[in-house]
C-alpha cells in the first residue's frame, strides 16, 4: 500500500487570468501564520493517523517556490517527525518560474526535494502576458538553471494548450523551447476556461476567442508526437515522461491509493474516507472543520475505473478483483460492451484500457460506465 501527502501553499505573487485555485495574491503577511496552522493540522492529523510511512510527497500550490527556505524547513521538519518518509521519498515541489532563489532550491534539496515541476506554460512573452503570468521565458531558463545548481534531481514543465490566440506554430516553438531544457517529465494540459475569471469574462465580452476545438485537438496531437519523437513516453491524459521518470504520486492517485491533504483547500482520500478542507484561507486559518464523505462501495468501484483509465496502461483487472472481491467485468461488462466493440477500450493480459481515439472521447466512455 502506497501513501502520499499533499501540502497546499496558496499564496501567489498575482492571480493568473484564468485560475480559479485556491490562491491568494497580496497575503504574503499571512505565510508565517500560515505555515503555524499547516504544521498543526500535520500534527494534530497524524495523531489520528499513526506515524505512517509515506513513499511521495508534493507541495503545490498556490507557489510553494514563495516559501522562504526557513518556513520549508520548518514544514518538512513537522512532516518527517509525524510520518516516516521512505529513503526513496519522491518529493515534487511546485514552483512558478520568477520565483525560484537560490537560497530557496538549495533549501529544497537539504529538505530532501528531488523532483521541481515548473509552471512554465507557454513561450511566447504575448501569449504569457495575456494570461497575466509573472515570467517570461527567460525567467523559465533561469529557474531551471538555479534548480540545477542547487542540485533537485527531476525536472518537470507543465505546458498549456488551447489558449487564447495560440497557434500551432506557437506550440511547436514552446515544445522545442520546452526540450531544450531538457526535462525528465512534460504535462501538457488544455485549458479550462473557469466561469469568474478574468479570462472568462474577456472571452464572454468577445475581447479575446478561442482557438476551437479543431485548433485544440492539433495543438494536443503535436504534443503526442513531438514528445513521443524525442523519447517521452505518453503515460496519461497530459502527461508524458522519459523513461522511469512518471510522477509517482500522480500515478498513485490514478491507482486510486491513498493520500493525506494538508493546508486550505487541500483534499484527503484516506481509508475510504475522502475529506475536503475548507477552500478559503481565511477559514482555514480560523480553523474552519473540514467536511467529510464516506465513499460507497460502488462510487469506489466507479471511481477506481474512472481514474484507471486516465493512464495509458490503464486498469489491472486482477487489482479490482482484489480490492473489491468482485470481477470487473462482471461488474461493468455490459456496460463497456460497445466501447470495446468500436474500438475505444482495448482489452489485453489482463488490463483494460483506452485506445488513442478512446483517451481522446472518455467522458462518452465514463457516460455508458455510470
Ligand atoms: S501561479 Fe498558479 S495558482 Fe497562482 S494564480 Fe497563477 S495559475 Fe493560479
Amino acid at each position: 500500500m502506497h501513501l502520499g501527502i499533499y501540502v497546499h501553499i496558496p499564496f501567489c505573487v498575482r492571480k493568473c487570468a484564468y485560475c480559479d485555485f485556491s490562491s491568494y495574491a497580496g497575503r504574503m503577511a499571512d505565510m508565517p501564520r500560515y505555515v503555524e496552522a499547516l504544521c498543526s493540522e500535520i500534527r494534530s492529523r497524524a495523531l489520528e493517523t499513526g506515524k505512517k510511512s509515506v513513499d511521495t510527497v508534493f507541495f503545490g500550490g498556490g507557489t510553494p517556490s514563495l516559501l522562504t527556505p526557513e518556513l520549508l524547513e520548518k514544514i518538512v521538519n513537522t512532516l518527517k517527525s509525524c510520518y516516516e518518509l521512505t529513503p526513496d521519498c519522491e518529493f515534487t515541489m511546485e514552483s512558478n518560474p520568477g520565483t525560484l532563489t537560490e537560497p530557496l532550491a538549495q533549501a529544497m534539496v537539504r529538505c530532501g526535494v528531488n523532483r521541481l515541476s515548473m509552471g512554465m506554460q507557454c513561450a511566447q512573452s504575448h501569449l504569457l502576458k495575456r494570461l497575466n503570468r509573472i515570467h517570461t521565458m527567460e525567467d523559465v531558463r533561469t529557474a531551471v538553471q538555479i534548480a540545477r545548481n542547487a542540485g533537485v534531481a527531476q525536472l518537470n514543465l507543465d505546458l498549456m494548450l488551447g489558449l487564447p490566440g495560440q497557434t500551432e506554430a506557437d506550440m511547436h516553438e514552446t515544445l522545442r523551447e520546452a526540450l531544450a531544457l531538457s526535462p525528465d517529465h512534460i504535462s501538457c494540459y488544455a485549458l479550462i476556461v473557469e466561469e469568474g475569471t478574468p479570462l472568462c469574462r474577456d472571452i464572454e465580452a468577445g475581447r479575446l476567442s478561442l482557438p476551437g476545438d479543431d485548433a485544440d485537438r492539433a495543438m494536443y496531437e503535436i504534443c503526442r508526437q513531438t514528445l513521443r519523437e524525442h523519447g517521452y513516453r505518453q503515460y496519461e491524459i497530459s502527461n508524458f515522461a522519459r523513461e522511469g521518470s512518471r510522477c509517482r504520486h500522480n500515478v498513485n492517485c490514478w491507482q486510486y491509493q491513498p493520500y493525506l491533504g494538508f493546508g486550505c483547500a487541500a483534499h484527503s482520500f484516506y481509508e475510504g474516507i475522502r475529506r475536503a478542507n475548507p477552500a478559503s484561507l481565511d477559514d482555514y486559518l480560523a480553523g474552519a472543520a473540514p467536511q467529510l464523505e464516506v465513499i460507497s462501495r460502488d462510487d469506489a468501484m466507479f471511481e477506481f475505473v474512472m481514474l484507471g483509465l486516465r493512464l495509458t496502461e490503464g486498469i489491472e483487472e486482477s487489482a479490482f478483483l482484489r480490492r473489491f472481491g468482485v470481477p470487473l467485468w462482471q461488474k461493468y461488462g455490459k456496460q463497456l460492451e460497445k466501447a470495446l466493440q468500436d474500438g475505444r477500450l482495448q482489452r489485453e493480459d489482463g488490463r483494460m484500457y483506452l485506445s488513442e481515439h478512446g483517451m481522446d472521447v472518455m467522458n462518452s466512455v465514463l457516460v455508458e460506465l455510470l
